[in-house]
Order: C-alpha cells, then sequence, then structure tokens
C-alpha cells in the first residue's frame, strides 16, 4: 500500500511528536537555568574536545527530558544510543551500547530508575573508570576480562530520581530537575508549534489552551492537536478563541485543565465519601477502576492544584473541589 502524505492530513502520533520536540536547545522553551547550565558545562566540554559529564533529568512526563536529551548530542555534534531502563533487564542488555558507544558520543537512558540492581551496579565502573568486566568462556574455563570503553555521555532520565541508589545518582556530574511551565510558556509554545503545523491560530485562543494543559508541554502539544482537528473539521481551520474554547468543552477539559476522569473522581470523594477522607483502592472500587491508574494518572495533578489532599487516613478533597465541581461546602471539614 502506497502511503501518501496528504497536506493538511492530521499526522500520527508519531510523526506529530517528531515535528513538534525541538532539535536545537534555543528552540526550547522555558527552562531557562537549566539550559543556561548545560550551556556552560557543553561549551566547557567542546573547548576541552573532553565528552560531556553525564546528566540526570528528573521530573514528571512530558516536561521535556526526552527533549534535552534529543538536543544535546546534536548541540555537540555527536551520535547518539537510545535505550530503556525497562527493556535493559541484565548486565549483557547493556555491552553492546557501551561498546558501540563512540567517542564522546551520548547514551541515553530513558526511565532509568527501572534499571535492575545488577545492571545498575555494571553502570558504575563504566561511568566512571569508562571500563566494563565482561566474561568469557563459560564453567571453570570462564575468565574476566577488562575492557577499556571509549569516554561517552551517559543522560539518564527519570519520573522517580528516589528510586535510583545513591552511588548511580552521584555518578552523574549534573543533576537537572525539570519543574511545570507557566501558562506565558505553555502560550508561546502553543503559539510556535502552530506555526510549525501552518496552522493559523489568535493568541487568546493559545493561551486558553496554554490555561488548560497542566502545565506541561506534552499535553498543551496534544490540545493543540485536538483543537486543530476540530478547527479543520467544524470551521475553515483558523483557531479563534471561540473554536478553542468549544473544541476543549466538548473533549470535557474544564477551565483548570480537569478531564472528565479527574471531575470524576473529586465527585466520587465528594458524594460518595463525603468529602473523605478515603482510601485510593476504595475510590478506584467505586470507580470500577484500577487504584495504580488512579495513582499514577489522575491524583498527581489534583493534588498539585490542591484539589485533593493526602492524609495518613486517606485522600480528602479540599474546599477548592468543591467549589470548582460547584458543591455546597461541608459544614466541618474533617482535616
Ligand atoms: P519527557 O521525556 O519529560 O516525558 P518529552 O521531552 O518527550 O517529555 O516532551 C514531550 C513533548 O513536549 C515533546 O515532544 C516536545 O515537543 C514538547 N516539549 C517538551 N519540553 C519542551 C520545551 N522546553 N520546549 C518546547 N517543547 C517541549
Amino acid at each position: 500500500m502506497v502511503r501518501e502524505k496528504i497536506v493538511g492530513a492530521a499526522l500520527s502520533d508519531d510523526d506529530f511528536d517528531q515535528n513538534l520536540r525541538p532539535q536545537r536547545m534555543h528552540d526550547m522553551i522555558g527552562q531557562q537555568d537549566v539550559c543556561a547550565r548545560l550551556r556552560i558545562a557543553m561549551d566547557a566540554a567542546l573547548k576541552r574536545g573532553e565528552a560531556l559529564g553525564h546528566v540526570l533529568f528528573d521530573g514528571p512526563p512530558g516536561l521535556g527530558k526526552t527533549t534535552f536529551a534529543t538536543c544535546i548530542p546534536n548541540e555537540l555534534g555527536v551520535s547518539v544510543q537510545l535505550a530503556s531502563g525497562a527493556v535493559l533487564k541484565a548486565p549483557k542488555d547493556l555491552v553492546p551500547y557501551l561498546t558501540n558507544a563512540e567517542e564522546r558520543s551520548v547514551l541515553f537512558i530513558d526511565e532509568i530508575h527501572r534499571l535492575p540492581r545488577a545492571v545498575e551496579e555494571y553502570l558504575y565502573t563504566a561511568m566512571e573508570d569508562f571500563r566494563i568486566d565482561i566474561v568469557l568462556g563459560e564453567g571453570v574455563n570462564a575468565r574476566t576480562h577488562n575492557l577499556w570503553l571509549k569516554p561517552f555521555t551517559m543522560i539518564g532520565a527519570t519520573t522517580r530520581a528516589g528510586m535510583l541508589s545513591g552511588p548511580l545518582r552521584d555518578r552523574f556530574q549534573l543533576r537537572e530537575h525539570l519543574g511545570f511551565y507557566t501558562v506565558d510558556e505553555l502560550t508561546a509554545l502553543v503559539m510556535r508549534n502552530a506555526r510549525k503545523l501552518s496552522v493559523p491560530i489568535d493568541t487568546d485562543a493559545a493561551q486558553e489552551i496554554a490555561t488548560r494543559s497542566r502545565s506541561t508541554p506534552r499535553v498543551a502539544n496534544n490540545r493543540l492537536r485536538w483543537v486543530r482537528d476540530y478547527a479543520t473539521s467544524r470551521s475553515d481551520g483558523h483557531v479563534t478563541l471561540r473554536i478553542a474554547h468549544e473544541a476543549l468543552e466538548m473533549a470535557g477539559i474544564d477551565t483548570a485543565g480537569l478531564d472528565s476522569q479527574d471531575r470524576r473522581y473529586l465527585e466520587t470523594l465528594i458524594r460518595v465519601f463525603d468529602g473523605g477522607p478515603a482510601g485510593v483502592e476504595a475510590i478506584a472500587h467505586t470507580m470500577n477502576t484500577s487504584a495504580d491508574t488512579l495513582e499514577d494518572e489522575v491524583e498527581p495533578f489534583l493534588l498539585r492544584t490542591e484539589f485533593v489532599v493526602r492524609t495518613p487516613r486517606g485522600r480528602t478533597a479540599t474546599s477548592k473541589a468543591y467549589q470548582h465541581l460547584q458543591f455546597a461546602a461541608p459544614e466541618k471539614r474533617l482535616f
């Protein structure tokens, strides 16, 4: 089957992300402090002709960890290998990456907190001395050989820095935490990405999308993609404030950026559990979903935006949640 790219047709998820992901640091929006520190470290490494020190990025999903890891090798003009902590199950899975690493190249390991302890430990000497031990032969003939690696840069990304062992964390010379983005930054991101996609958009419409994007670039890109489809289908493709508003309402995304699942969580907590405290298992059971889904996908945003608090006795809805969902405030708060 011949796949033709029709001008103006919707891009696949991969194309879409690929098209919008900045390739160079000057394309990145926000994270100015992180950019500034990285620029200094990269400049110094280039001037000395050395590999950049290992870099660890941590922070919630969608904030730019992979994007930084994409930009750094481009800035340094070196090759990059991509791996994921989820698939490196044993030291032998890591060996090809380490031995293939060219001088000063980048090895990016996403979800590095998922590396098993044995693989983590194998990385210690690779990162510190650019040396690994490999075992050749079997049984009584087995011999351990020392193998020298070319100096390379390890870039790790994690949503859970606390799960990394201390010795691994300490082997990263640069550790950068990525924080959430302001509405102004996300407005600039939406405007720029709309331009890249040749979507005409008004500034107030971009701001509306930014406001409802949970302070997260990946969410802003997804909202933009939906609004763009809506504008193409329902009007002439120009994204005005009215169009953005209608599209987001139709997708169930409200003014605080909550989606229908977030609101169902809050409604369940308020209506069924009198606002809490309630255990996440009990809430999940009532909503007919799993506690993991709630803990990973729903609660982080509701906790961060203070719609919910976690107490030792369980989750409790705050007065902000009552107001937002227009429930009458309870007579006496339980926390
Ligand atoms: P993470 O690896 O932290 O989960 P990504 O780096 O994959 O997040 O970012 C998700 C998407 O958001 C990227 O495809 C990119 O288009 C966009 N993005 C993230 N950070 C920025 C940024 N600082 N400037 C511009 N776009 C960004």
